[in-house]
């Protein structure tokens, strides 16, 4: 089974995939994340995206779409993966049509105004990528592993603001375009994790 998670950035994308893959064998494409650590590795390709990332903005199709692709040829990922963060515009969402089947579209659905209130408190640990909100968690260390949180340089308030327009402007159309397709599964984000959690496995499991 090959899932996309398609919603707003903050719409609890990252949170809802890693409940999903441990609970379904899947494997986490993460292309936020794939792309944090070429950065922080300093690969050819992480030179070329810091200057998008960190303003927000898109890193170009063919840079994404051939990490993507890499990244599905490898075996680990025959069993079925959940991609989160990809396709983000259409060229990428034509372009996965060719690289692997997809099974179901899930859409988070978050208004606007929570998502700012989520981001902004989002604090990340820098070693082992737990990711907390201020909001039940008001330590300043992580508590897996002790290590001082930080805030993504993405996530300062204008850079927010930018993501949620590019967010709008181009990856808010796949809804429709997956809809057409008659792969879209529409679940309400503004639950807890659990709620959300609960919600997609029913929808899941219907499914089969
Ligand atoms: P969020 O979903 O919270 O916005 P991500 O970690 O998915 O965060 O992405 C962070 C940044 O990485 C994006 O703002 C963008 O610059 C870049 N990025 C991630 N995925 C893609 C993609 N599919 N296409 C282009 N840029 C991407
Ligand atoms: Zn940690």
């Amino acid at each position: 089974m090959n899932v996309v998670l398609l919603g707003a950035p903050g719409a609890g994308k990252g949170t809802l995939a890693s409940q999903m893959c441990q609970a379904y064998g899947l494997r986490h494409i993460s292309t936020g994340d794939m792309l944090r650590a070429h950065m922080r590795e300093a690969t050819a390709l992480g030179l070329q995206a810091r200057a998008y990332v960190d303003a927000g903005k898109l890193v170009p199709d063919a840079l994404i779409i051939e990490m993507v692709r890499e990244r599905l040829n490898e075996p680990d990922c025959q069993k079925g993966c959940l991609l989160d963060g990809f396709p983000r515009t259409a060229a990428q969402a034509e372009a996965l049509g060719a690289i692997a089947k997809i099974d179901m579209v899930l859409y988070i659905d978050v208004a606007v105004e929570a998502l700012v209130k989520r981001i902004s408190g989002r604090r990340v640990c820098g070693k082992c990528g737990t990711v907390y909100h201020t909001s039940w968690h008001d330590r300043e260390e992580c508590a897996k592993c002790g290590e001082p949180l930080s805030i993504r340089e993405d996530d300062k308030p204008e850079t927010v603001l930018r993501r949620i327009e590019v967010y709008n402007q181009n990856t808010e159309p796949l809804i429709g375009y997956y809809r057409e397709k008659g792969l879209l599964k529409t679940v309400d984000g503004s639950g807890t994790p659990e709620e959300v959690f609960e919600a997609v496995k029913t929808l899941v499991e219907k499914r089969v």
